[in-house]
């Protein structure tokens, strides 16, 4: 069984069509990257998931359950949730806090302060919130979504206001959530870094699917080329390669199909003179914004 599965689910707002024909199936221990520009309709997913809200049509299933009926309370204690822009109770410390949202989910407290050391807010614990940073903050935000070792997290912005080594040390809780079964749906606009953290990576623009897969499966649909630069001296490249170079004073640029990469790093590597050779695969922020990019021109062409 699949812990999330929608099948071609739509949501309408007054006028607004948030959501169109989105199908997904994600599997236990999977991690999805859900990316998409503001009002792409990433936060209606989440709320569709966590049964906040109901399809205008289609079927959401998260367990095998509606998660909008009521006997979903039992399901929503093996959620865990992280919204944007979180905010507590600024009088509170920080483990009132995290002992408040345990009763709240109906779970035990007795895991808050181990939770609180987990994400580095150990010395903060009976600090009042307000005196906490934004990146405390954060940490807290995500102590609170791991209460009760949740089955599924959904974190929306989960890495806003973190310091790049904290930023590292949250993708490696992920890491390890992942490989206990857990199952993750993460939102983000910041793209570089997260790739080698998530399974597979589903783009929305305007509701709509732009496009789904593992890092490779996406580089193979958007059909982008692998980029070389190559340093040396008086470097003389045969002539099919040499059609696609862009030289300049200090390297050559090379752009290749994906199929042709390592057929043209061996010719490559070969080459008297050469003192280095980079190569850049699509990256994410790289595939994201060709789909992107490609539903626009779609759209421009319809309209034309
Ligand atoms: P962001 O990155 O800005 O958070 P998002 O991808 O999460 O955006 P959604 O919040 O899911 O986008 O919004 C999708 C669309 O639905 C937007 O056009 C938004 O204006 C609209 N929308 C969302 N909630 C409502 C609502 N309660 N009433 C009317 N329209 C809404």
């Amino acid at each position: 069984m699949n812990i999330v599965e929608l099948q071609q689910v739509e949501k309408r707002y007054q006028g607004v069509s948030a959501l169109k024909q989105l199908n997904l199936s994600l599997p236990q221990g999977e991690v999805l990257g859900l990316f998409g520009h503001n009002g792409a309709g990433k936060t209606t997913t989440i709320k569709l998931i966590l049964g906040l809200i109901g399809a205008s049509s289609g079927q959401v299933r998260v367990f095998g359950e509606d998660p909008t009926q009521s006997e979903a309370r039992n399901l929503r204690r093996k959620l865990g949730f992280l919204q944007e822009n979180v905010s507590f109770y600024d009088q509170l410390t920080g483990l009132e806090v995290l002992r408040y949202f345990a009763r709240l989910k109906g779970v035990s407290t007795k895991g808050c302060l181990g939770l609180l050391e987990q994400v580095g807010l150990e010395q903060a614990a009976k600090r009042r919130v307000k005196t906490y940073s934004k990146g405390m903050r954060q940490r807290l935000g995500l102590a609170q979504a791991l209460l009760g070792e949740p089955k599924l997290l959904l974190l929306d912005e989960p890495t806003v206001g973190l310091d790049p080594i904290a930023t590292q040390d949250f993708y490696r809780r992920i890491e390890q959530l992942k490989n206990q079964g857990c199952t993750v749906i993460l939102c983000s606009h910041v793209l570089p870094g997260v790739e080698k953290y998530i399974d597979r990576a589903l783009i929305l623009g305007q509701g709509e699917l732009l496009a789904s897969g593992s890092l490779n499966d996406l580089r193979q649909q958007a059909d982008l080329p692998a980029t070389f630069h190559l340093q040396g001296n008086n470097l003389q490249l045969p002539d099919h390669l040499a059609a696609n170079a862009v030289v300049d004073q200090k390297q050559i640029q090379l752009n290749v199909a994906l199929t042709e990469k390592m057929s043209t790093m061996q010719q490559l590597m070969s080459l008297s003179g050469l003192e280095n050779l980079d190569v850049h695969l699509p990256s994410l922020e790289d595939l994201y914004t060709h789909f992107i990019a490609s539903q626009g021109a779609i759209k421009q062409e319809a309209n034309s």
